[in-house]
């Protein structure tokens, strides 16, 4: 067909643009096309948080037994009611109240389509027009593209690396005003590989509670804490500030791909129903589609049956990954890693790039590493902080030391001679 005198009116919506709204897939793409195809060594993908490719990171059979059981009941063929079938969000209200000091509700909890969507749901909700929310400096980009995409103001508040990633919570107070409506705490921590102190959480809530914000508590890593300061739910500090706890079974199962996850709401104060959030929040799942219903089906299952080792089997070998992972980095002097990762799959470091011949930037440092030695490690520019790098430890731990041993070898060949 020709275009002849037509004048199309469609257009691409620019602000889905990756040049607009930066995100950690766009930037691994463009690292993926910058590989050397001559290099016959296995790719080593530190970049993603993706481990279900790692045997050792297989999920438990258990878990894939109860999606098998659940499709083969025939009971989950139907459409799911809008916020997930209550079952399940009886058991993920018990779950999670094992640590509370009282009790949630299955109407607290909301199943979703995995965190992101999650994420989806709770921006939309609070995007009103003028209406600003603090993100994490660094912090998860999807927050930011999805604020972007609502119209929501973002600003953004600093995790102290000199503190162990603690959130700067004067910056939070001086960046507040009257339409401040939440601030965002990603724990344990992408992409420091932090876990906050109770005592911490604890002044993050009366921080929220003296500017009459929300907390929005991105917990989809909860409970990966394999360091000295053991994980403890935002929800904990349900009576002093509403919260909104995002979970996932993407990280905890190693199983991204089954796309399910949750908003619960922690408020036995009942001012997220007072003022309108909880109805927003049904109303926006009326306008959209949740889990499919079989892995909704199965995860009662999954909860109860998921045995205590396989947690304690997946949490040594990310311990013993993120060891490996800090040790091998102390030994490459153009990479420091100011705090160790107790949490999570990740951990961040500074680049030094004086050290370093002709290589400007981290995206250039990135881009280079992936031609020379085919291994994927994320820029800091995708989660707000230049010069640094986010790599995913969460991979087979012989496959990690491979990786690293190449870092290491593409420091000592592109090293400034003195
Ligand atoms: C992976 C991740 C999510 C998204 O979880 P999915 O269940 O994979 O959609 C949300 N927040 C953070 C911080 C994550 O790392």
């Amino acid at each position: 067909m020709e275009e002849g005198s037509t004048k199309w009116n469609f257009r691409g919506n620019e602000e889905l643009n990756p040049e607009f709204s930066f995100s950690i897939k766009g930037v691994l793409n463009k690292l993926m096309k910058n590989l050397n195809e001559t290099d016959h060594r296995p790719i080593i993908p530190l970049g993603r948080a993706d481990p279900s490719a790692s045997p050792c990171f297989r999920t438990t059979p258990i878990a894939e037994d109860a999606v098998i059981d659940a499709v083969r009941s025939g009971k989950f063929n139907s459409y799911a009611p809008n916020v997930g079938i209550l079952p399940t969000r009886r058991s993920i209200a018990e779950y999670l109240s094992h640590d509370l000091p009282y009790k949630l509700s299955p109407d607290d909890v909301y199943l979703t389509a995995g965190g992101k969507q999650a994420i989806e749901v709770i921006l939309t909700v609070l995007a009103r027009p003028g209406a600003n929310i603090l993100l994490p400096r660094p912090g998860y980009p999807r927050y930011e593209a999805r604020a972007a995409l609502s119209h929501l103001e973002v600003r953004h508040f600093d995790l102290l690396p000199k503190k162990g990633w603690e959130v700067d919570l004067d910056g939070v107070g001086a960046l507040a005003d009257d339409k401040t409506v939440a601030m965002v705490i990603v724990n344990p921590g992408n992409p420091c590989g932090n876990v906050f102190t109770y005592e911490h959480l604890q002044k993050v809530a009366e921080t929220a509670r003296k500017l009459g914000i929300l907390v929005i508590a991105d917990e989809v890593y909860g409970h990966l804490a394999f360091g000295s300061t053991p994980f403890v739910p935002m929800a904990v500090f349900g009576s002093t500030v509403p919260i909104l706890t995002l979970g996932s079974i993407s990280k905890r199962w190693f199983v991204p791909g089954w796309r399910l996850g949750w908003i619960v709401t922690s408020d036995p104060g009942g001012f997220l129903k007072k003022y309108g959030i909880v109805e927003c929040i049904k109303d926006y799942f009326n306008i959209t589609s949740g889990p499919v219903t079989f892995t909704q089906g199965a995860f009662p299952q999954i909860l109860a049956r998921t045995s205590d080792d396989f947690f304690l089997k997946t949490i040594n070998v990310l311990r013993e990954a993120a060891d490996i992972c800090y040790d091998r980095l102390e030994e490459i002097p153009c990479i420091t890693c100011p705090h160790k990762p107790e949490g999570a799959m990740f951990l961040l470091a500074k680049l030094n790039l004086s050290l370093l011949e002709g290589i400007n930037d981290d995206m250039e440092f990135c881009l280079k590493l992936a031609k020379e030695e085919s291994v994927i490690i994320l820029p800091g520019i995708a989660v707000g902080l230049k010069n640094w790098v986010r790599i995913t430890f969460a991979i087979e731990p012989s496959s990690l030391e491979d990786g690293l041993g190449r870092i290491k070898e593409f420091y000592l060949r592109n090293a400034k001679k003195n």
